[in-house]
């Protein structure tokens, strides 16, 4: 097939890069390497038991047909008083779409809204598909840099400084991948008044990390910070990370009801609704036993805390503690310029990454993947003696440096 037969709007993106990691250390490992995957994007846990005998139980009741576009009223409903409940929202049904996960609601709402020339604000470190999905719709990713120094977040000077006339969205992902970093109510109230001052700019909170945190208090909202942004905020979150369900494949929107209309009109002419098993299955995960949502986020902060101690003792890198979210985003500007045992100087967090690799078997992301260098993610969403033996088998591959 030549490449003239795919569309411009394909041939401008890639391949995800954390998927393109995850694929090549399953590679090695068919090849029978001894690899330990830290690249993963997802819970370890299985879907609780629960979640998963509703979804049998539907299919058996012969809930295997077509449901409403915008999901079942009784998901909408379910996903109206979780608003309510957890982030103190008030979102009517008609004001909610379920999608077949967050990612779809992200590139859907993108879809229905972009046009050539639209400019999207995608604060950096930045999940690798944004940047990628603004340009699929025909518009231009501008990329704002959140340094460490802020700790990976955006600050009302980089904000007003990147808005444009043509700035359609801000991005916001809070708790973040693959920082972690997440905002206070303080800093989303400073955000907030710069938004105040450009009324063209609609924002996109993407909260799927919502309950992964390590705090005590739930996670804040930018529209907890802001009512008056309710009228061009879309909320995008879903069941994947919260309970363990990333395969089934339902997120949601929720947002203006112009921008819902038009959310529902594509996914009617695209996917149509999502699998009615799988929202049998998020019903039951939003009205059912929430107690395991506490005990996941305690488990990941267990290995977190273990991840942060070892490689902060591993000199040439350090780590910044993560709010949220399960992962490390490893600074690793310390091993820059030093010589692998092969002869090979080290110029890049893509050059950390493949000598970590080809040398140890460790499996990370590069952190230029997500737009910030040079930095790598390493997932904890794995178990703590996984977290260990990749924590050892770097800090031997560092000391073998020059
Ligand atoms: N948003 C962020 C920040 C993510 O990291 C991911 C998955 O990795 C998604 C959205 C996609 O979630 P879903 O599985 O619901 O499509």
């Amino acid at each position: 097939m030549t490449s003239s037969r795919i569309a411009d709007r394909v041939r401008r993106i890639k391949q995800s890069p954390s998927s393109a990691a995850a694929e090549r250390a399953a590679e090695l490992r068919r090849q029978g390497k001894d690899i330990v995957n830290l690249v993963v994007g997802e819970p370890d846990f299985d879907t609780p038991a629960h979640i998963r005998h509703a979804a049998a139980a539907a299919i058996e009741a012969g809930q295997t047909r077509y449901t409403a576009t915008a999901g079942t009223p009784a998901l909408r409903q379910a996903i109206a008083a979780k608003f309510k409940r957890e982030n103190g929202l008030d979102y009517a049904p008609n004001e909610i779409i379920a999608t077949c996960g967050a990612k779809h609601a992200i590139f859907n709402a993108l879809a229905i809204t972009v046009q050539s020339g639209d400019e999207v604000l995608v604060p950096a470190p930045y999940w690798v598909s944004y940047p990628d999905m603004v340009l699929a719709c025909d518009g231009t990713p501008v990329i704002v840099p959140c340094v460490e120094a802020d700790g990976f977040k955006l600050t009302p000077t980089t904000l007003e400084r990147a808005i444009t006339p043509r700035t359609k969205w801000l991005i916001l992902n809070s708790p973040s991948n693959p920082t972690g970093a997440t905002y206070t109510i303080d800093e989303l109230r400073a955000l907030a008044a710069v938004l105040e001052r450009h009324r063209q700019v609609l924002v996109m909170t993407d909260d799927i990390y919502e309950h992964i945190r390590f705090g005590d208090q739930p996670t804040p909202h930018l529209l907890n910070a802001a009512p008056a942004l309710r009228e061009r905020t879309l909320l995008v979150n879903g069941v994947s990370k919260t309970y363990a369900m990333t395969g089934w494949r339902i997120g949601y929107a929720a947002g203006p009801a112009d921008l819902v209309g038009a959310l529902d009109i594509l996914q009617s002419q695209s996917t149509s609704n999502p699998s009615s098993v799988s929202q049998a299955a998020a019903l039951a995960a939003l009205t059912g036993d929430q107690s395991f949502v506490a005990e996941f986020a305690e488990v990941y902060r267990r290995r977190r805390d273990r991840g942060l101690a070892l490689i902060n003792a591993i000199p040439g890198l350090s780590c910044r503690t993560p709010d949220g979210a399960f992962y490390l985003f490893i600074n690793c500007s310390g091993l820059l310029g030093r010589t692998t045992p092969e002869g090979r100087v080290l110029e890049s967090d893509i050059d950390v990454v493949m000598y970590f690799l080809e040398s140890t078997g460790v499996a990370l992301v590069a952190g230029t993947a997500y737009g910030l260098s040079p930095y790598m993610r390493m997932s904890i969403a794995t178990s703590v003696e996984t977290i260990e033996e990749g924590c050892r088998r770097m800090a031997g591959a560092v000391a073998a440096l020059r």
